[in-house]
């Protein structure tokens, strides 16, 4: 569904009985290729996509923060003093913005009013497409430009990972947020999660598009699954320090890791390892595709990451390889891998553009006939980072 700044502007009149100072909009973003690279030191490459968070706000006289989305109508409006910026469970999805609200403040911004906030989204929640990230940043810019703030957008990113580490207390990287801050129209981003140098990739997709599949499954494994992939990891890394002089994976080549993989002692710790390295390598590589323009080439890195997902990483499940499979299946597949931490949640797909309508019913068929339920698939464009919404 599309969204006009006249249906934002009338849906936060219609809560909050006064009309909104401003629209906002904030995407949410897919990893083209670089799955479970970021705590290794290796390399990732997202872009912000074209669904996300819309929000209204407008700036109050007095200390109240009152918060209302239209995908938790049934939370109503969620009161919050500006003074009170700690976690609170009750006040459900508005810790987010509390999250980032109290870490402008600790920051040195000066946020003295409250405001009335008006969000809705039309990214699936808890699907990897990154919706608390794409609200952390829709705040923040928000707050931004209500209050005047001088604040550089890298900070901005940074606070919307605090948030999601201090304030919400997962333990994740830096990707998303930065995807969604710092993304650019037709431009995907290459950065290096270590030292955050990135580069912006023109993507020039022709006749192709990228097709968005959700399993429709939540990814309940994924915290447990999570840390003990980074801890395999870690203990792979102390292994190959008898030798090597590395603090993370990201930093070995193939050749060398090949060299000296047999100092890891155990076959769970050498797949983890082999993917952590390996994934990084073919970033890169996907990186110089891109820019040569060679979908072809891409589209056969995203299938080989893929493939050390499901099988070194052990990160995908019966959901996402059915979806996956299926799509290698069909015609006019240039390549399909799944994104996102795993376990479920959503894959991507390059696909020929007049393929599209065939590749969406017999994947969905092939997906369904197999699972039990139906997968959803978005089509979505590569567009820019969070941003004042004109139309
Ligand atoms: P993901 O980031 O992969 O979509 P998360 O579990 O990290 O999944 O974040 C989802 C949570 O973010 C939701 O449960 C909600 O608290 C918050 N959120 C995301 N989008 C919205 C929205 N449009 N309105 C209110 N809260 C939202
Ligand atoms: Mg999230």
């Amino acid at each position: 569904m599309d969204m006009h700044v006249a249906d934002l502007k009338k849906d936060f009149l219609e809560v909050f009985g006064v009309e909104a100072d401003q629209t906002f909009f904030s995407p949410g973003r897919i990893n083209l290729i670089g799955e479970h690279t970021d705590y290794n030191g290796g390399h990732v490459f997202p872009a912000a996509i074209s669904l996300g968070t819309y929000g209204a706000a407008k700036k109050r006289t007095d200390q109240l923060l009152r918060f209302y989305s239209a995908n938790f109508a049934d939370k109503g409006i969620i009161e919050v003093e500006l003074e009170h910026l700690v976690f609170d469970k009750e006040d459900h999805w508005a810790n987010y913005p509390k999250g980032v609200l109290h870490f402008l403040k600790e920051a040195g911004h000066i946020i003295d009013q409250g405001m009335d906030v008006y969000v809705y989204g039309n990214l699936p929640n808890g699907s990897g497409l990154s919706s608390s990230a794409s609200l952390e940043l829709l705040i923040g810019v928000m707050a931004e430009h209500l209050f005047g703030l001088e604040v550089e957008r890298l900070d901005l990113v940074k606070i919307g990972k605090l948030t999601e580490n201090q304030f919400i207390g997962v333990n994740s990287g830096i990707m998303d947020q930065f995807a969604i801050g710092m993304g650019a129209d037709e431009r995907a981003i290459y950065l290096d999660t270590n030292t955050l140098a990135y580069e912006l990739v023109p993507l020039d997709l022709k006749d192709k598009v990228i097709v968005i599949m959700n399993t429709n499954k939540r990814r309940e494994l994924a915290d447990s699954k999570y840390n003990e992939r980074r801890a395999e990891c870690e203990e792979a890394v102390v292994e190959l320090r008898a030798a090597l002089d590395i603090q993370t994976l990201g930093e070995l080549d193939a050749q060398t890791f090949d060299e000296y993989s047999y100092l890891i002692k155990d076959d769970n710790r050498l797949k983890r390892a082999r993917h952590a390295v390996l994934e990084n390598q073919r970033t890169l590589q996907a990186q110089q595709a891109l820019q040569a323009g060679d979908l072809e080439r891409f589209g056969r890195l995203m299938n080989a990451s893929h493939v050390s997902l499901e099988y070194d990483y052990e990160v995908t499940g019966l959901e996402l390889d059915t979806l996956v499979h299926a799509a290698w299946a069909q015609k006019g597949v240039l390549g399909a891998r799944m994104t996102g931490a795993g376990f479920g949640g959503c894959a991507i797909a390059l696909v020929e553009r007049a393929c599209v309508e065939d590749f969406i019913e017999a994947v969905g068929q092939s997906y369904t006939a197999t699972v039990g339920y139906e997968p959803s698939f978005y089509m979505a464009e590569i567009a820019g980072g969070t941003r004042i919404f004109h139309e």
